[in-house]
C-alpha cells in the first residue's frame, strides 16, 4: 500500500508514463516555434498537428476543428464568451445548468454584467437536467443563442443526457456546448458525429496528461469570436506560441486513456461498488423521513450507466466536511470537499444545494475520486479513518 492514498483524481491525476515519454521526447528534440517555415519549426508544427489529429480522432472530429487552449477553464470561457459576442445580433440569452463548474458559472456572471441574460436550469435530485425543462425554456426564450450543459458533473459524477439536450437545442436553432472536462477519456459515448455538439471542452490533466493544456472542439462553420488576441496561431483563432511538448503529452495521454478505457472503467466500477457497500455497512443510510443520527446520504445516481465510474460523493449531514478532510489528511488520505472558498468564507457546494436544497448536507459532503492505481485495501483504510474521525467529532 502507498503511504499516501490518493482519492482525488477529479482534481488532477498523476501523469501517464506515455505522456511523460512523449513530452520528454518533444522537449529534447522539438524545441522550435511552430510558426516559422524553416525545418526546425516544421518539426514542431508536425508534432503539434500530429497531436491535434490524434485528439480529433478520439471524438470523431476533423483535425481542423480542434483548437489548443490553456485548459478546461479557458475552453469554457472561450465557448461562452466567443459565442455570445459572435451571435449577439441574433439574441442575448444563454441557458446553462445550475450545477456547471465555476468556469461556466462565473463566465455567465461576467456575461450578465455585459448585458446578456442567463437561465440556470434546475436539476433533479440526482443531478440530471430534465430535457422537457430545457424545451420549455427554449420555447419561452426565442432569443436563446447557446445552451451549455456539462457531460459529467465534477462533484457527484452524474452523466447528463447530452444527446437529447443537444437535439432539443438544435431544434430551436441555438448552439450547444458541453463541458466534457470530467467525461473526456472516461466514456466513448462522446463522439461528435453521433452527438453533434457545436462546442466541446476538454482538459489534459484530468486524464493523465500535463496541466495547462486543453482543447476546444469547434464544429466547422460555427460562429465564434476569439478570446485571446495576438499572433495568427491556431489558424488565427487563438493567439500565443503553442506549447508543443504539452500538446504531445496530451495526445499520448488521450491515446492511452481511450486504449485502456474498458479495463480502467471495469476496475473503477468494481471499486466504486465496493466503496459504496463499505460506507453503507459502516455508517448506514439515512433516509429522508427517519434520519439515523449516524447515517450517510449518497449523492448522485447509484453506480451504473448514469454515473462516472470513479466518483463517490457522500454526505454526513451535521458533520463538517472540513473536520473529516483534516482527519483524512492526517492519515495521508487525499479527498475533497464540496465547498468553495470564494469570499474568505466557505460556501456550501452549489451542486449539493441544487440537488437537495439542504445546507447541512452540503456542508458535510466529501468527494472521493479513484484512479487505476487504487485498491480495496486503500478503501478499507479510508473507511476506518472516517469511522474514527466521526466518533471523535461526535463525542466532542
Ligand atoms: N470543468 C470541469 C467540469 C472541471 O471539473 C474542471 C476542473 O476541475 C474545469 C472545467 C477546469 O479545467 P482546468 O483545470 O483544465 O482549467
Amino acid at each position: 500500500m502507498n503511504s499516501v492514498i490518493y482519492l482525488d483524481h477529479a482534481a488532477t491525476c498523476r501523469m501517464r508514463p506515455e505522456a511523460i515519454a512523449a513530452m520528454t521526447e518533444a522537449m529534447e528534440h522539438t524545441f522550435g516555434n511552430a510558426s516559422p517555415s524553416y525545418s526546425i519549426a516544421r518539426d514542431a508544427k508536425r508534432c503539434l498537428d500530429n497531436a491535434r489529429a490524434a485528439l480529433a480522432e478520439t471524438i470523431g472530429a476533423g483535425w481542423n476543428e480542434i483548437f489548443f487552449t490553456s485548459g478546461g477553464t479557458e475552453s469554457d470561457n472561450w465557448a461562452l464568451t466567443g459565442t455570445a459576442e459572435a451571435l449577439q445580433d441574433k439574441g442575448k440569452h444563454i441557458i446553462v445548468s445550475a450545477i456547471e463548474h465555476h468556469a461556466i458559472l462565473h463566465t455567465c456572471e461576467y456575461l450578465e454584467s455585459r448585458g446578456f441574460s442567463v437561465t440556470r436550469l434546475p436539476v433533479d435530485s440526482e443531478g440530471r437536467v430534465r430535457p422537457e425543462e430545457l424545451a420549455d425554456e427554449l420555447n419561452a426564450r426565442p432569443d436563446t443563442i447557446l445552451v451549455s450543459v456539462m457531460a459529467a458533473n465534477n462533484e457527484i459524477g452524474t452523466l447528463e443526457d447530452i444527446g437529447t439536450l443537444c437535439r432539443y437545442t438544435h431544434d430551436h436553432g441555438a448552439l450547444f456546448h458541453t463541458d466534457a472536462v470530467q467525461a473526456y477519456g472516461k466514456t466513448d459515448a462522446l463522439n461528435v458525429s453521433a452527438v453533434p455538439v457545436d462546442l466541446f471542452s476538454a482538459s489534459a490533466h484530468k486524464i493523465g496528461g500535463p496541466k495547462g493544456i486543453g482543447f476546444l472542439y469547434v464544429r466547422n462553420g460555427t460562429r465564434l469570436q476569439s478570446l485571446i488576441h495576438g499572433g495568427s496561431q491556431e489558424r488565427g483563432r487563438r493567439a500565443g506560441t503553442e506549447n508543443v511538448p504539452a500538446a504531445a503529452g496530451f495526445a499520448a495521454a488521450a491515446k492511452a486513456a481511450f486504449a485502456n478505457m474498458e479495463n480502467e472503467t471495469r476496475a473503477e466500477r468494481e471499486l466504486q461498488a465496493y466503496f459504496r457497500e463499505r460506507l453503507l455497512a459502516a455508517f448506514g443510510e439515512r433516509s429522508g423521513d427517519s434520519p439515523a443520527p449516524s447515517g450517510i446520504l449518497w449523492n448522485g445516481p447509484v453506480p451504473g450507466d448514469d454515473r462516472l465510474a470513479n466518483n463517490i460523493s457522500v454526505s454526513f449531514p451535521g458533520v463538517s466536511a472540513e473536520s473529516l478532510l483534516i482527519s483524512l489528511d492526517l492519515a495521508g488520505i487525499c479527498a475533497s470537499g464540496g465547498s468553495a472558498c470564494t469570499t474568505g468564507a466557505l460556501d456550501p457546494s452549489h451542486v449539493i444545494m441544487a440537488v437537495s436544497g439542504d445546507r447541512k448536507r452540503a456542508e458535510g459532503t466529501i468527494r472521493f475520486t479513484t484512479g487505476p492505481e487504487n485498491t480495496k485495501e486503500e478503501i478499507d483504510r479510508t473507511i476506518e479513518v472516517l469511522g474514527e474521525a466521526l466518533q471523535r467529532i461526535r463525542t466532542m
